[in-house]
């Protein structure tokens, strides 16, 4: 199979039959072989009704529904646990993204050997309130991660099959699936300018504190990937620092009590800050030990992301 097509959908009923008819005329045009996975994230409207009527009309339609609504990062794994086509592509169910992108997306992954590709909304039909932070979020962003795309959220990617396999996302971690890919060691990682258009129907699902988490995931995804196999090293390394340089001004006071002049301890400010940082060191110190302890517990330690092998039989 050529292609799987996911769509994570929230309360998008009205939206569903013409993006299902629009997606199905530009892949015959293109004789593309596919599949199109609907991914209910809980909706209380009839959305699921209107996937099961679709499903029943195309049997290359698939559908999940899940009980409740957990956000379109886990609508999107699911998804990809699903997708069994050669290339998979993730849009929006709303219409703002266009499926005549999907023979282009298609061929960039297929033959041009792209392992990801990213939408890039250019000229964007959202109101400037989102705009606006969106530009500063995705200026952090590839500032942080280094790739170079300006678009790290759009719901329109197309990834090898491989790619999808190999990443989790959870949570509101969906903003950031080019980072995660690029730390599970994907490099061809591309971009196309996408047509986008205003939400034709319903209302947008993420309110404005999507910046906020936003930028609270870029610092896990951050932290889980440079420490999560070895928290010690940050740990302890900011721990026996700052340990170190409470435990020099301690030194230096009781040193000069002694030798220098005569003074109550507690007079001088200086040692307050060195009591502090000696306790605030050692907690981080703990803090690394207990983090450790549980890392090594996870049965993800020691998964790698493995990309050829010679291996040979016993003899
Ligand atoms: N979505 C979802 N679960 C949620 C929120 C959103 O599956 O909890 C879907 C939504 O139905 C849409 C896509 O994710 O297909 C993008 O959401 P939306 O259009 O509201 O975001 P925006 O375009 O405003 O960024
Ligand atoms: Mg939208």
């Amino acid at each position: 199979m050529n292609l799987s097509i996911i769509i994570p959908l929230y309360n998008e009923e009205e939206s569903l039959p013409e993006l299902h008819e629009w997606i199905r005329r530009v892949v015959k045009e293109n004789n593309l072989s596919y599949e199109i996975i609907f991914v209910d994230d809980g909706s209380s409207d009839n959305s699921w009704k209107v996937i099961e009527g679709i499903a029943g009309k195309d049997p290359n339609v698939k559908g999940i529904k899940f009980r409740r609504n957990y956000g379109k990062s886990a609508a999107l794994n699911s998804g990809f646990d699903l997708a069994v086509g050669e290339v998979v592509i993730t849009m929006d169910a709303d219409l703002q993204d266009s499926p005549d992108e999907i023979p282009e997306l298609y061929k960039m992954v297929h033959e041009e050997g792209y392992e990801l590709v990213s939408g890039w909304k250019k000229k964007r039909h959202d109101p400037l309130g989102k705009k606006i932070p969106s530009r500063l979020f995705n200026l952090t962003t590839r500032r942080m991660s280094g790739i170079k795309l300006h678009d790290f959220n759009c719901g329109l990617k197309a990834y090898k099959n491989e790619v999808v396999k190999n990443i989790e996302v959870y949570g509101e971690m969906h903003r950031y699936i080019p980072v995660i890919a690029k730390w599970e060691g994907y490099k061809n990682i591309g971009e196309k300018i996408v047509k986008h258009r205003a939400r034709k129907y319903g209302v947008t699902k993420f309110g404005m504190s999507r910046f906020i988490k936003g930028y609270l995931d870029l610092l896990t995804i951050n932290f889980v990937s440079k420490f999560g196999k070895r928290p010690m090293h940050l740990f302890g390394t900011l721990g026996s620092l700052i340990f170190f340089l409470g435990f020099v001004i301690a030194a230096y006071l009781a040193y000069a009590k002694f030798f220098l002049e005569e003074y109550r301890m507690t007079e001088r400010p200086l040692f307050y800050f060195g009591l502090l940082a000696m306790i605030i060191g050692t907690q981080l110190f703990v803090a690394g030990f207990l983090a450790e302890m549980i890392s090594r517990t996870g049965s993800e330690r020691n998964q790698y992301s493995v990309e050829k092998m010679i291996d040979k039989p016993k003899e």
